[in-house]
């Protein structure tokens, strides 16, 4: 007899490409059937047979605070009493853009929208559009969303334009695009070399946390930094993954360097779908109705999504938030390092905030090359080892991991019992 999971994952491929909204959400690259999903309160979810999990997913990045937060679902249920949409300006929305600026310097002015691919895909026009030229710069393992002329892998040598990496997406479209290596300051400045005058824009992850997590050297964002400035490139920082993730400022604040636009998401929704792009005045004001670039939204700024996040950004502004959320992470990956060792399993593992990267190789890699490296089959058994025991990681090799506010000593400690039962199974 089949299981109630199962029963509804089959309904639901019918009715639905694969049974999922989303891809990853299908299990493609562990194997097996995702659990549907029942409910969730703090660090915990359950699917709809009753099991409980300890999760490390956080709807993918925005649950800092953990899954339904009393003042951010009280807020939420406020505010929709009055209305779910207006399309014309609220209070709220300036509150949220006053905090926003506030917190991240450079953050001269800023707009919403209702996704993170949203803020990119715009980023990239505005740029496009503030510097009157086409050419842009992305590094390969970074994911920005999934606008057309960012879907796209390197070509078949360095420096050469890329390649579509979605069907769909015509070669025209991705022929403005170069993809470079992260982490490589070389090929960097090389490309300006080449190409300084034509090129509008670089976006990039400070902190990669779409091809597992990888930290940028300092002195890679800092070589970006001045070969924009001096070549009057834009420097777009998607930090929708790492904003108020990895702390308050985000990367930015991390390694103290100013993008010149940012694009955010995630947290700032606190699980209702928003995003943001913000950034110098001076390119902001290109923005229609003031400037020549067209962007629009029927439900940007949404009254009861904006509740949710600003009831969110309230919470973790508190003193000490991000030391303690930073604490929970750095003791669950050296915990599971400690117990990876003691079962002599290849493993390492590190943080940056409230995020962290699980890897079946010697050290945290560099490089998208070295994560590359990573023992694939290794990782899925030890998902599902750690989902059987109830456990839930991102089902792929490939993705980050998060902790809430919500993850104590307690989950904490549990997490690390049963990696160390997983590494066992390894042997
Ligand atoms: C999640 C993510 C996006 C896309 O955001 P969506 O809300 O899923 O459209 C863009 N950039 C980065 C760095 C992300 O992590």
């Amino acid at each position: 007899m089949s299981s109630q999971n199962q029963q509804i994952f089959e309904r639901a491929r019918e009715l639905i490409p694969s049974g999922v909204n989303s891809p990853v959400r299908a299990f493609g690259s562990v194997g097996g059937i995702p659990p549907t999903i029942a409910k969730g309160a703090g660090a915990r979810i359950w699917d709809v047979e009753g099991k409980e999990y300890i999760d490390y997913v956080g709807s993918w990045g925005p649950l800092i605070l953990g899954h339904a937060h009393p003042e951010v679902v009280a807020a939420v249920q406020e505010v929709a009493a009055d209305g779910l949409s207006f399309g014309a300006p609220t209070a709220a929305e300036l509150d949220i853009a006053d905090v926003l600026t506030q917190t991240i310097p450079s953050l001269e002015q800023v707009r919403l929208v209702s996704s993170g691919t949203e803020a990119t895909m715009t980023a990239i026009r505005l740029a496009r559009g503030f510097t009157g030229r086409s050419t842009i710069i992305k590094f390969e393992g970074c994911y920005h969303g999934h606008a057309d002329a960012l879907l796209v892998k390197a070509g078949s040598g360095a420096l050469t334009f890329g390649q579509p990496s979605s069907a769909g997406v015509p070669p025209e479209v991705t022929a403005h695009t170069l993809v470079l290596d992260y982490n490589d300051s070389e090929m960097l400045a090389d490309a300006f070399r080449r190409n300084g005058d034509n090129i509008a824009a670089v976006i990039v992850e400070p902190v990669a946390g779409n091809m597992n997590l990888v930290k940028a050297h300092a002195e890679f964002l800092n070589t970006l930094r001045e070969l924009c400035t001096r070549h009057g490139a834009v420097l777009i920082f998607d930090e929708v993954m790492t904003g108020f993730r990895v702390g308050l400022q985000g990367a930015q604040g991390m390694y103290s360097i100013t993008p010149d636009l940012t694009t955010l998401g995630k947290v700032i929704g606190g699980g209702m779908p928003v995003g943001a792009f913000g950034g110098r005045r001076d390119i902001m004001q290109k923005i229609a109705p003031l400037g020549p670039v067209y962007q629009a939204g029927t439900l940007s700024g949404n009254p009861v999504a904006v509740a949710a996040g600003l009831a969110t950004l309230k919470l973790i502004s508190a003193p000490g938030f991000y030391e303690k959320l930073s604490a929970t992470a750095t003791d669950l990956v050296n915990g599971m390092m400690q117990a990876a060792k003691t079962t002599g399993q290849n493993f390492s593992a590190q943080s940056a905030g409230g995020m962290f990267g699980l890897y079946f190789r010697t050290t945290p890699p560099e490089t998208y090359a070295q994560v590359m490296e990573c023992d694939r089959d290794k990782f899925n058994a030890f998902f599902h080892a750690m989902l059987g025991q109830g456990i839930s990681i991102a089902p792929s090799a490939f993705e980050a991991g998060f902790v809430s506010s919500a993850h104590g000593k307690a989950e904490i400690d549990a997490t690390i019992e049963a990696a160390r039962t997983a590494f066992e199974q390894l042997k």
